[in-house]
């Protein structure tokens, strides 16, 4: 049953402590979703509908307070090493240089971390290349604090790719970039999901960013009753780029379609 689907979540609450549990306060209500191997995911909804603790939930890091999920036909029981993840605010160990800070995945998740002392030469021109499309390129051997915040946040998606985990979770991770860079990793975003079979969740408040890279769009609502609203899929052709997307009209009837929810519906959906 839950072998087809590559994350599953069947009526999953969670309250995060014994208090709000005893209060019915739930940080997210309800949720039932399956989503396949490969697909991306953008999610949307307003400040405080539980994004961020839908990431926590599908990477173990918290344990439901009611309900089931399953990754990869396992039930998740504790933080998950299949998954690689980005947030918003930028985790860089401060004692490794930015090329370091890039390649640790590889040195810790198998099968790149017994290959790692044959194979460095080559994981680091793979780092040093995701680096220069960011705009990092020269700043390898530099350490956390020789960088600006949006620098180092730029290099943590970097490290958050590098060894192309089987899920990618990103909570909002090209927000504070500028327009010229967030372009540039959208580009290679598109370039790596279509090369890969990866599974990507990603928030964003973009909604260009969300119908660009995404297959589908959740949409969630804020409280009382924080859940999961609407699934929208994504009506562009797979081989949609920046450039091309929104020559097609279909572009703006879904951009309506997530504005209106933004605006209208995600905050009034509880009541309807
Ligand atoms: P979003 O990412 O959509 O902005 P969050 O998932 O961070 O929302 O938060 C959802 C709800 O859970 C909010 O009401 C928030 O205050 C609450 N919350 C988040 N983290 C914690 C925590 N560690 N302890 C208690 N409540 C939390
Ligand atoms: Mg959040």
């Amino acid at each position: 049953m839950t072998t087809a689907n590559f994350v599953d979540f069947q009526n999953v609450w969670l309250a995060y402590n014994d208090e709000l549990l005893a209060q019915n306060h739930f940080a997210v209500e309800d949720i039932n979703l399956q989503v396949k191997q490969g697909e991306f995911i953008a999610i949307v909804g307003p400040s405080g509908c539980g994004k961020s603790t839908f990431m926590k939930l599908t990477t173990g890091l918290k344990r439901p307070s009611k309900g089931q999920i399953f990754v990869d036909g396992q039930p998740v029981t504790g933080p998950l090493k299949i998954s690689g993840m980005a947030f918003q605010a930028p985790s860089l160990l401060p004692w490794r240089t930015t090329l370091d800070n890039v390649l640790l995945p590889l040195e810790i998740v198998e099968p790149f971390r017994s290959q790692f002392k044959q194979r460095k030469a080559e994981f680091a021109e793979r780092a040093s290349k995701l680096l220069r499309t960011v705009g990092l390129g020269g700043y390898e051997d530099k350490f956390p604090w020789q960088l600006s915040g949006g620098m180092q946040q730029r290099a943590s998606i970097c490290r958050a790719l590098i060894h192309e985990p089987k899920m990618l979770l990103l909570d909002e991770p090209f927000g504070a970039l500028d327009a010229l860079t967030r372009g540039n990793i959208q580009d290679e975003l598109v370039t790596i999901v279509r090369q890969t079979k990866q599974t990507i969740f990603m928030i964003t408040h973009d909604v260009d960013e969300a119908i660009l890279l995404s297959d589908k769009i959740f949409l969630m609502s804020n409280g009382p009753r924080a859940k999961l609203a609407e699934i929208v899929t994504n009506p562009l052709p797979r081989d949609r780029t920046r450039a091309t997307m929104h020559h097609d009209p279909k572009f703006y009837e879904v951009r309506n379609h997530l504005i209106d929810f933004l605006v209208h519906r995600s905050k009034t959906f509880a009541a309807a």
